[in-house]
């Protein structure tokens, strides 16, 4: 099983994309964690996509793609993978279609979780991130039961440095002008489906199952 989650940032990707390794045991890929991984650990790239990602913006097309290329190569990804936050734009689209024909694969389902940008702003400026286990919170939606301590490993939660009102306009921008016109690329290929991305974490996993047992 091969997929893509594509929507706005604060759509709920990642935490999709979390249950759906679970359910179907294949790695989740996640671009954006790959690179906030090399800002940690202080390497050359992190110091080089930090500057871009602090201002919502993208890092350049080729070292994602060719982070992307080597990842899907992977043992553990020969039953499959979940791509979260990857392609963010035509030109990342139509490379990842070049190395899948390569590779003699194809995406099975585009997922689009779809979020007006109002809600957004809301989940994003509420959001903290567990950085041990990657478990989300909000300060609202779903409270941890120690305030700033991650219910499920007690590691401390973070907010994203690209998680404040500013940063994330820029980022609904970015979304608007690079990532949304991949659903028309994708309603093209005939495996795009839309999700609306309201109601309980669980309620909308079932309707992304739904899409993708179609
Ligand atoms: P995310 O965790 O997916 O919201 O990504 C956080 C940030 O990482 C984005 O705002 C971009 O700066 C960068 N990023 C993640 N994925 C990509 C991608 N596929 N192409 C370019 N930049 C990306």
């Amino acid at each position: 099983m091969r997929l893509i989650l594509l929507g706005p940032p604060g759509a709920g990707k990642g935490t999709q994309a979390k249950l759906l390794k679970e359910k179907f045991q294949i790695p989740q890929i996640s671009t954006g964690d790959i690179l906030r991984q090399a800002v940690k650990d202080n390497t050359e790239l992190g110091a080089r996509a930090k500057i871009v990602m602090d201002a919502g913006q993208l890092v350049p097309d080729n070292v994602v793609i060719d982070l992307i290329k080597d990842r899907i190569r992977q043992e553990d990804c020969k039953a499959g993978f979940i791509l979260d936050g990857f392609p963010r734009n035509i030109a990342q689209a139509e490379k990842l279609s070049e190395t899948l024909v390569e590779m003699n694969l194809r995406i099975d389902k585009v997922i689009d979780l779809e979020v007006s940008a109002e809600e957004v702003l809301n989940r994003l400026t509420g959001r903290s991130t567990c950085p041990e286990c990657g478990a989300m919170f909000h300060h609202i939606s779903r409270p941890p039961k120690v305030s700033g301590v991650c219910d499920g490993c007690g590691g401390r939660l973070e907010q994203r440095p690209d998680d404040n009102r500013e940063t994330i306009q820029e980022r609904l921008k970015v979304y608007m002008g690079s990532t949304a016109p991949l659903k028309e690329f994708y309603k093209k290929q005939e495996n795009l489906k839309m999700v609306e991305a309201k109601g309980s974490v669980e309620e909308i996993f079932s309707n992304v199952c739904k899409m993708i047992d179609v």
